[in-house]
């Protein structure tokens, strides 16, 4: 199984939900738009300056030679100039003020000549007609889709609604995400650590990502190597969560029952996938007292959790939610470290982007790649995506990166 195939499976398999709730703007950062939001005025309102300057008619510049206006008013942004504008005449103007009816054109304060309270000259050929206007509509026009329904609401976006007079926007509501990990050796935070014992780290990490995509996180905590008690723990998570998370027990170690009690709650994929780190993934659905709920079955590793969050829960879990797909962008940069990579699968690196004494951005590896060091990832600021097909990459060459600062 290649990961793009994966993802196919997982993308063709997942139902968006369908619940929304009505919020004030501001509290929708972040947040899956349920329905387009269609503007039901033009913004802006009216054509206006773009410049502090006159408002004057583009007929009295045509013929490109210096003129001598005369000035009839003023008018400031929130006002409208209630007079007209004869042939020869101009309006001292704000920026955002409306435009007089009979003028088309801006010409700003700093271009002009000799301006008094009477009059101003407007030189030759330092504007032409139409120049400095803001048309009526050019923003949002009345009757058209302002926001599509599916949109990850960005800071700008709110702003955008605001901009159309809405207090409050229709979103789909926060996906429920439980999680937990499995393995005896697990202990965590605020135990004693016994020989042979490590802390759990993947749940922690979990709840960043979960909580930085805007789920409701439910912590179900570390399970040990046993059966009743996994098969209370993904029941306890199916009838209360959208989807499940659980970390470890998918590989072939013999003291993991984890795989089993996945199967006999529901349809479940054990894949193993052409890429590293991450190579055990399960996917399907369970379910438990006529509830269910999407499981993703994650390997113990903890920098394979992150990788393999990254490739097949984050856009699952968005599209579950209702987003628009938008994958995440790559960036061909150039590494400046030689990278060792087997063909016939997809690796995985984690990287530092930084800018050379140039100013040019390059990638160079954290160092010890492998999936057990975490430290790798916290020192990097993304990761290096090395292609299926793709050998040894030589210092110089370009390579994919996907960037972690702006991963919601
Ligand atoms: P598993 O996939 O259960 O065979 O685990 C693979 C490796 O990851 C083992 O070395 C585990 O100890 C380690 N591991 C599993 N779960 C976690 C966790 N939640 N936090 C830190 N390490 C883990
Ligand atoms: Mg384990």
């Amino acid at each position: 199984m290649t990961v793009a195939q994966a993802q196919r499976v997982i993308g063709d398999f997942i139902v968006p939900i369908s619940a929304a709730e009505q919020l004030p703007i501001r509290s929708a950062l972040g947040r899956v738009l349920a329905h387009d939001i269609v503007s039901h005025i033009d913004v802006p309102a009216h054509d206006n300056s773009a410049m502090d300057g006159y408002a004057l008619r583009g007929a009295d510049i045509a013929d490109g030679r210096q003129v001598r206006l005369s000035v009839v008013g003023a008018v400031h942004a929130g006002q409208r100039f209630a007079g007209t504008v004869a042939p020869g005449q101009c309006v001292r103007i704000m920026t955002g003020a409306p435009m007089p009816d009979e003028c088309d054109t801006v010409i700003p304060q700093e271009l002009t000549i000799d301006g008094d309270a009477q009059g101003v000259t407007i030189p030759a050929g330092r504007v032409r007609a139409g120049d400095n206007r803001r048309l009526r509509g050019e923003d949002l026009a009345q009757d058209s889709v302002a926001l599509a329904r599916g949109k990850l609401l960005r800071p700008a976006d709110i702003g955008l609604l605001a901009s159309l007079g809405k207090a409050e926007v229709t979103v789909q509501r926060r996906l429920r995400v439980a999680f937990f990990s499995t393995g005896d050796e697990l202990r965590s935070v605020g135990e004693t650590l016994e020989p042979g014992c490590v802390y759990d780290s993947n749940r922690y990490t979990l709840h960043g990502m979960l909580t930085r995509l805007g789920c409701d996180v439910l912590d179900l905590g570390v399970v040990g190597d046993d059966p009743a008690a996994l098969e209370a723990a993904f029941r306890t998570a199916c009838e209360q969560a959208d989807a499940v998370i659980t970390s470890g027990g998918v590989s072939v170690g013999a003291a993991d029952y984890t795989k089993q009690i996945m199967a006999s709650l529901g349809e479940m994929l054990f894949w193993k996938i052409g890429m590293r780190p991450g190579r055990p993934l399960a996917f399907g659905r369970i379910a438990s007292h006529g509830r269910d709920a999407y499981l993703f079955g994650l390997p113990g590793n903890p920098v394979a959790v992150t990788v393999s969050f990254y490739c097949f829960v984050r856009d699952a879990l968005l599209r579950l939610a209702g987003a628009e797909a938008s994958p995440l962008p790559r960036l061909r940069v150039s590494t400046t470290t030689a990278i060792r990579k087997k063909p016939g699968r997809s690796e995985y690196q984690r990287g530092i982007l930084a800018p050379d004494q140039q100013g040019v951005w390059n990638v160079r590896l954290t160092g010890t790649q492998g999936s057990g060091i975490l430290r790798s990832m916290s020192d990097a600021n993304c990761i290096i995506e090395l292609e299926h097909e793709r050998g040894d990459v030589a210092a110089g060459e370009l390579v994919s990166v996907v960037v972690f600062d702006g991963l919601v």
